[in-house]
């Protein structure tokens, strides 16, 4: 905490990404480009706005990605993916750094930001993850709204799904579609004036998942970390490699036990560990002095950050 008698500058900072993989510039028409670059200025906005006004980077996030969720450029909430039985199924996370408090959701396809959701369930429930109809169960008893699956359905996620049965297996939002347009998974990682931390990520999973399959984006220390003193992390990426690496918890550890800096530690992993067992994708982070590091092993990820002087920055190749 920043002492009171100190005139310094206090430091907040807010990243967001919109989903890792391969993104090429000959596959992005100028029009496209600068929709989804509006888009993410507007999410990063949202978060800041609530830093800005001295709120917590819990709320900061969460704020950054609904308005993500609500875009149908980006592979959550409306515009998410579509499984082997033509469904959008959704998980997202949230967690706190302030006191390691985390909500989460997995499997639910009638909730039209699965991110407040995830935050219910870490402020209303005795729990941290819950799935599918339990998971909406306790959402309606909220008095959430029921939202009809034609809702989160585009047209673009329906081809994306029958490129995919034709070729067989599954594949990553961004991944190389007879389709140009390549939007991800989103997620947001902010540290507030009061020194917390906070990360978000939400997503509609992999294109043609079978079974209830569920990656690393809900699950704590896999897609989604943070930790006051430390740092806050999202990723993005095919996640069974991210549940297997522990990706966000392992880059935390090293930068908490072997006192890596942040771009070091995520380097380590993306770049090191996760990339050789063939993971691809990438994580954004901010650390407890807020400087953010965006890391990636893919050909692009969609990001953007504003710092506490208010100066906004969107990227998305590599
Ligand atoms: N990590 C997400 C998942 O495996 C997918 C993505 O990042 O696009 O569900």
């Amino acid at each position: 905490m920043p002492s009171s008698l100190s005139h310094h500058h206090t430091p907040f900072a807010i990243a967001i990404h919109g989903g890792a993989g391969t993104i090429l510039p000959e596959h992005m028409s100028a029009e496209l480009q600068a929709v989804i670059e509006q888009d993410l200025s507007n999410a990063v906005n949202a978060g800041h706005t609530v830093l800005a006004q001295g709120g917590l980077a819990v709320d900061a996030v969460a704020a950054a990605v609904k308005v993500l969720e609500d875009s149908p450029h980006f592979n959550a909430g409306k515009g998410s993916v579509l499984t082997h039985k033509e469904m959008v199924e959704m998980d997202a996370c949230i967690m706190d750094g302030s006191d390691s408090a985390a909500g989460a959701v997995a499997c639910v396809r009638h909730i039209k930001n699965p991110i407040s959701l995830a935050y219910d369930v870490m402020r209303h429930s005795s729990h941290v993850l819950l799935i599918g109809d339990g998971a909406e169960e306790f959402a309606f008893e909220r008095g959430y709204d029921f939202t009809e699956q034609d809702y989160f359905f585009t047209d673009r996620r329906y081809d994306q799904l029958m490129a995919i049965k034709e070729q067989g297996g599954v594949a990553l939002s961004e991944a190389t579609y007879p389709d140009d347009h390549k939007h991800g998974t989103v997620g947001a990682v902010a540290l507030d004036k009061h020194g917390n931390l906070a990360a978000a990520t939400s997503t509609g999973g992999i294109t043609n998942k079978k079974y209830g399959r569920v990656g690393d984006s809900p699950i704590v220390g896999a897609g989604t970390f943070a930790e006051n003193g430390n740092v806050a992390l999202s990723a993005t990426g095919v996640g069974e490699y991210f549940l297997r690496k522990a990706v966000t918890a392992d880059i935390a550890a090293r930068m908490r036990y072997l006192k890596e800096d942040v771009a070091t530690a995520c380097q380590s992993i993306i770049q090191g560990e996760l990339k050789h067992i063939g993971g691809e994708g990438g994580v954004i982070a901010v650390d407890a002095q807020g400087r953010v590091h965006f890391e990636l092993n893919s050909s692009g990820m969609y990001r953007a950050s504003m710092d506490s002087r208010g100066a906004l920055e969107v990227k998305i190749y590599a």
